[in-house]
Order: C-alpha cells, then sequence, then structure tokens
C-alpha cells in the first residue's frame, strides 16, 4: 500500500475536523433556535388561554350573578350564563383573527358534541385527573402527520357547576332544549371534565429553523475550508519551502560522509518524516562525533597535564588562557586562577624585549623552535627556557593566539656552563703549576744571586737599589707563581673546624671604614648557628677578601653589600652569598671571569688573579663558586662548601634557593 505524504494526512484530517466541527456547531444552533421559537410560541399561547379563562371567570362570576337577579326564577339563558356557551363563541370569533391558531374547549363528556376531546385530548384529561396537582400542560405533538405546539389547562368542576351539569331533571330548560339530555351530565365536583386547548401548527417554522441552521452549516464550511486552503498555501510558501532548505542542508551533511543505512530512509516520505529521519541520522553522528571528541579531549588533557614541560595556551591579547600542572610550578604560580589573572605573558619574560622578539616572531614567522629565551618565575628567579610555539588561526585565518611549549633547561645550562669551566679551569689551572714550577727554579736563581751580590755592596750604592729593585720584582713574581700554584691547587690547605661568620666578619671589619666612605651600605642574615665546616680559615679569608674587593669596585658609585649565609639541607651544603648592587658583569664575560689573568679592570687596578685564587681554593675545600649577574642590576657570588654537620629534622628540607636562612 502506497504511504500517505504528510500532506494528504493532513488535508484528511483537516477536512474531518472542520466537518465535525460545523456539524457540531449547526446543531447548537438548530437547536437553540428551536427552543428561542419554542417559547415565543408558548407566550403566544398564553393569550389564548387567558382569553377564555378570563371569558369562563367573568360568565361565571359576573354575568350569570347579575343575569339570575334579573330573570324570574328557574330562567336561563344560555348565550349569556353559559361559561362553555360564551367561551366558545369568543374563542371562535378571536380565532378567525389567527386561523394558524386552533382553540378548542376539549371535554370527555360534552353537552355540545363539537367539545367532544379526541383520543389524545381524552388520554390528557385523564392525565390531569390522575395527577391533580398538575394544572396545566405543554409540548409537541404529532396530529395528522403535522406537527402541533400544544397547550392544555383542566378545567375542574365547581359547585357552580352542577347548576347545568347536575341531573338533569335539575337542568334548566333551556339547557335541555339546546343540547337534549344526552350528554354533559352528571358531572362532580373536582373532577377533570374538560381542558382549554390551544394547537399551534409549527411545521413552518420548524423547517425555516432547520433551513437556518444548514445554511450556517455550509457558511461555516466553505468559510473556514477557504481559510484553511489560505493558510495552507501560506504555510507552503513558508514553512514547507524553509523545511525543504533545511532538508537540502541535511542531505548535504549527511551526503559528505557516505551513505548509510539510516540515511536512506531519509529519501521516501513527506518533508517531515525525511526531516525526522534526517534528524536522527544527524543526532547519531552528533552522538558519535561527541562520544570521538570526548574521549580525544579527555585524552589530551591526560596528556596536556601530565607533561613534565609547561604547556601554555595564549589568547591574541597576550593573556593565558590555559597552562598546565608543570607550567604552573615551572613559573611558581599558586594555582589556575592566578595563571588566567595575569594581564599578560609579557610578564614572564626576564627581559620584556625578549617578549617582544618572541610575539613578533610568532605572528610574522608563525613558529618558534627551541629558542632559549631568559624568562623570570613569580619569585623573581631567572629561568632559562627552551621555547617551542606556533600561532593559532580563527576560521577566517586571523591570529588568535599562541600555543608554546616551555621547557625549563637553566639547570642544564646551569651544569653544562660548570662543567666547562671546570675542564676549561682544569687544563689551565695544570698549564699554570708547570708554568709556575718552571718560574719558580729561575727565580729562586735570581733572588740568591740577586742577595749575594747586595751582600758586597754599600747599602747606600746605586747598585744596592737596582738590586733591591730586582728582589722586589721577584717577590712579586714569586706571588703570581704562588697565586697561580694556589689556583692549581698545588699547596694542601690546613684544614680545621673554621667559624666562617667570623672569617667574614674580620675581612669586612678591615674594609667597613673604606666602605662607609664609599657610600657603600652593609646588610648581614647569618643563619646562626651555622653548622660546621672543616676548612682553612686563612684561605677562606683570602677568598672573602676577593669577592669583597670585587662587590667594592664593581660599586663606585655606592650601593648595598649583602652577606648572607644559610644551607642547602638536601645536598648538606653551606652556602654563603655575597651580592652587590654593582654595574654587573655582561654575559659575554661572564664565562671567562674565573680565568687566570682575567680583568675588565684598567692597568694597575686588578691582576685578574683573584676569582682564580678564590675558585682554587674553594675546589680544594671541595666546594663551588656560583655567579648570577645581571648587567646594570648587581652580581651574587655564591660559595657552598660541603658539611658533614648533622641539620635540624625540622628544617630537612630544600627550597631550592641559593641560601636557606632562618
Ligand atoms: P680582578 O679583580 O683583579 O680584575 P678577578 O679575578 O677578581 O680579577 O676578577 C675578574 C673580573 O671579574 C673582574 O675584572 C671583573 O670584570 C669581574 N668581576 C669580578 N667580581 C665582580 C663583581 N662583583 N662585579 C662586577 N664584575 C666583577
Amino acid at each position: 500500500m502506497s504511504q500517505m505524504t504528510f500532506k494528504t494526512k493532513f488535508r484528511i484530517g483537516t477536512a474531518s475536523i472542520l466537518l465535525l466541527f460545523c456539524a457540531g456547531a449547526s446543531t447548537v444552533l438548530y437547536q437553540y433556535l428551536k427552543e428561542v421559537a419554542t417559547n415565543d410560541i408558548y407566550r403566544e399561547t398564553e393569550i389564548f388561554i387567558s382569553t377564555a379563562d378570563a371569558t369562563r371567570t367573568y360568565v361565571k362570576d359576573v354575568l350569570r350573578p347579575r343575569m339570575t337577579e334579573l330573570l324570574p326564577t328557574g330562567a336561563f339563558i344560555p348565550h349569556a350564563m353559559s361559561t362553555t356557551f360564551v367561551g366558545r363563541d369568543i374563542m371562535n370569533r378571536l380565532q378567525k383573527r389567527f386561523p394558524n391558531f386552533k382553540y378548542k374547549r376539549a371535554a370527555s363528556d360534552p353537552m355540545n358534541e363539537v367539545n367532544q376531546a379526541d383520543d389524545f385530548e381524552l388520554k390528557m384529561l385523564k392525565w390531569f385527573d390522575a395527577n391533580r396537582d398538575k394544572r396545566e400542560w405543554h409540548g409537541l405533538i404529532k396530529k395528522n402527520n403535522r406537527s402541533f405546539y400544544t397547550r392544555l389547562r383542566a378545567i375542574y368542576v365547581e359547585s357552580e357547576c352542577l347548576y347545568c351539569h347536575g341531573r338533569p331533571e335539575d337542568a334548566p330548560m333551556a339547557v335541555k332544549d339546546l343540547y337534549g339530555t344526552d350528554g354533559g351530565y352528571y358531572y362532580k365536583i373536582g373532577e377533570v371534565v374538560a381542558a382549554d386547548t390551544v394547537y399551534i401548527p409549527v411545521d413552518f417554522t420548524f423547517i425555516r429553523i432547520k433551513e437556518a441552521a444548514w445554511i450556517a452549516f455550509l457558511v461555516a464550511i466553505i468559510s473556514l475550508f477557504a481559510l484553511v486552503g489560505l493558510f495552507h498555501i501560506l504555510f507552503n510558501r513558508t514553512v514547507v519551502s524553509e523545511l525543504k532548505g533545511l532538508l537540502a542542508t541535511f542531505r548535504g551533511i549527511i551526503g559528505g560522509t557516505g551513505p548509510t543505512p539510516e540515511k536512506e530512509t531519509i529519501s521516501s516520505g513527506d518533508e517531515f518524516s525525511q526531516i525526522k529521519g534526517a534528524f536522527e541520522s544527524v543526532a547519531k553522528d552528533l552522538q558519535l562525533t561527541h562520544d570521538e571528541l570526548t574521549s580525544s579531549e579527555s585524552k589530551y588533557r591526560l596528556l596536556f597535564e601530565s607533561s613534565q614541560d609547561a604547556i601554555l595556551i595564549f589568547d591574541d591579547k597576550t593573556r593565558i588562557i590555559d597552562i598546565n600542572i608543570a607550567g604552573i610550578r615551572m613559573f611558581g604560580i599558586n594555582d589556575r586562577a592566578e595563571a588566567l589573572s595575569i594581564e599578560t605573558y609579557y610578564q614572564l619574560f626576564w627581559d620584556t624585549r625578549d617578549a617582544e622578539s618572541f610575539n613578533d616572531t610568532i605572528r610574522k614567522k608563525g613558529f618558534m623552535l627551541g629558542t632559549e629565551i631568559s624568562m623570570v618565575d613569580r619569585g623573581g628567579r631567572k629561568l632559562t627556557i627552551m621555547i617551542s610555539a606556533t600561532q593559532r588561526l580563527d576560521e577566517q585565518g586571523g591570529f588568535s593566539g599562541i600555543d608554546c611549549i616551555f621547557r625549563n633547561v637553566t639547570e642544564k645550562r646551569r651544569v653544562e656552563k660548570y662543567l666547562a669551566q671546570t675542564e676549561k679551569l682544569a687544563s689551565i689551572g695544570e698549564l699554570a703549576s708547570g708554568v709556575a714550577h718552571e718560574i719558580n727554579n729561575p727565580l729562586g736563581v735570581i733572588k740568591c744571586y740577586a742577595k749575594l751580590i747586595a751582600k758586597d755592596q754599600n747599602k747606600d750604592s746605586t747598585a744596592a737599589d737596582d738590586i733591591r729593585i730586582i728582589q722586589k720584582h721577584a717577590d712579586q713574581c714569586q706571588n703570581v707563581v704562588a697565586s697561580l700554584l694556589s689556583f692549581a691547587r698545588v699547596s694542601a690547605p690546613q684544614k680545621i673546624d673554621a667559624d666562617l661568620h667570623a672569617c667574614i666578619d674580620e675581612i669586612l671589619h678591615v674594609l667597613e671604614h673604606q666602605m662607609q666612605k664609599e657610600a657603600i651600605e652593609l646588610k648581614k642574615e647569618y643563619l646562626k648557628p651555622l653548622p660546621a665546616v672543616t676548612a682553612d680559615a686563612q684561605m677562606m679569608k683570602q677568598v672573602f677578601m676577593n669577592l669583597f674587593m670585587n662587590a667594592r669596585q664593581a660599586m663606585p658609585e655606592g650601593g648595598t653589600l649583602s652577606v648572607r649565609t644559610g644551607t642547602r639541607r638536601s645536598a648538606r651544603q653551606i652556602a654563603i652569598s655575597i651580592e652587590d648592587t654593582g654595574n654587573g658583569i655582561s654575559d659575554k664575560f661572564i664565562n671567562r671571569i674565573f680565568d687566570p689573568f682575567f680583568t675588565t679592570k684598567g692597568p694597575g687596578k686588578g691582576t685578574g688573579l683573584g676569582l682564580s685564587v678564590s675558585y682554587g681554593i674553594i675546589k680544594q675545600h671541595g666546594g663551588e663558586i656560583e655567579v648570577e649577574s645581571t648587567p646594570g642590576r648587581g652580581t651574587t657570588f655564591t660559595v657552598i662548601l660541603p658539611t658533614d654537620a648533622p641539620f635540624e629534622p625540622e628544617e630537612n628540607k630544600d627550597d631550592g634557593h641559593p641560601v636557606d636562612r632562618r
């Protein structure tokens, strides 16, 4: 069986509803009009019934008593004294004016034959007799195939009636002469013997009402069909054409991913069932895509969060819109909310110029691969970060942000630098110690002979002066050689339990006066008690002297010299940091400052041996010297020494700072 289209279903449904509605409405209208007409007719019958009633009571109450007074005893004139006679006559006259109406004084046993009740009337008289409380009845009846509105009012026998209708021998002669003695006698008081009856034909009225209902039905059905037709056209022009467009779109979407059983179902049926099929098919695809997306999202979220490298996503306004856990940790941020509140990623770069060049490169080139840039964490620590980043584009191809991976290589680079430095300095040390030995012997000879020659000379002679110059310079040479040997760690330190705070204070005491004059403020933050260190106190003093002197010389305009002592608990080390606010060390020199004879100071001001000697001494003690410097801001040297002293348990944690203080 061919499938009924939506349109056909809709049309049949609409037509049925309209037909039912109009039929119902017309029936209601028909019933209403009938009711109204019946009420009108009832009011009209009232005129007849009331007239008959009024005539009867007038004859009974006024005319007959008066006539009885005037006439000799026993005289009776039916034309003026009989209620039935007078009533019939008046009603006949009235009926002539209203030919449609029929009045009858229907009696079960009348004197006059014309008043004889028919079957219907007899039945009603019996009904009245049986139901004495009922005085009236009205309703529609069928008589000779015609419909009549009928109203009956019962007439009860009263004592006055018996004057004529009692026994025939008591009845007036005039009555007997007129009607005979066959019927109309032996009435009993209270019984129902007759009824004023009015018949009004209603066929014509009801046909008119029926016609009106039909006309209303036809007018309503035609108007409603016309209205529905107009709506239908409008619907076709608007909704259906839109639906067709929607269907075409769905077909386009589904067509793109190849046919499936669901997709074939949408090619049959009307627009709505096609759309329904298309919706179901697209919903399944959407569900599938959603599931895939959810699983892919959770996969990538896991990758994102478990990455050891920081992953940061910036928007086109340089704000952070997402950051993983490694990123939060790397930049010392408390939580994601704090990260998202950072106004711009420029705040994460050590140097704003680097941030600008990063921004420019990404926008122009679209990516950046493995570039190392100095960044800064929220605590102000400098980080060396290897950046890999790509720009993100929106659907129109416009720049919408940057996706970055930051790898923290600070420690790696520090260790690499340290190893390179160590290797370089070790080879320089070997060379230096060889050279020092070679120079030491001839120097010894020079000094010995100078001493011998000096013995033979007069102390005030010019030759004696010359020899003293030779001896002075030979001594200087020996000092340099001694420095070189100490850098090359040739002489063994005399290690004892050294009080480092006392060593530092002793040197600072020597320099204090000078520093005050140079407007250098001194700040000390000591960890007390500092775990014990076995070290050569003299050598340590030499190291601190070198570092303080360098710091002083770096602050010709004055500044602040801060000395802090602390521990690095996890590695069981002591750290002494010496920080100045001087001119700093430029990047191109920082790798060379520990080289012997490297100096940036003018002739006579620096030998270039201070840091190399200090380095040698600290190495001999199994320690390290770290340097951090920012040109224009200052430099921090940190001396790290091993210790065997036990740490208090509650301090057994490492926060990674160069110096931990209490
Ligand atoms: P010298 O002090 O005789 O030059 P050093 O070995 O002590 O030799 O220092 C080497 C170089 O390191 C110095 O010339 C200077 O350029 C640099 N330097 C050392 N300490 C500092 C400092 N605190 N601030 C700036 N530069 C420094």
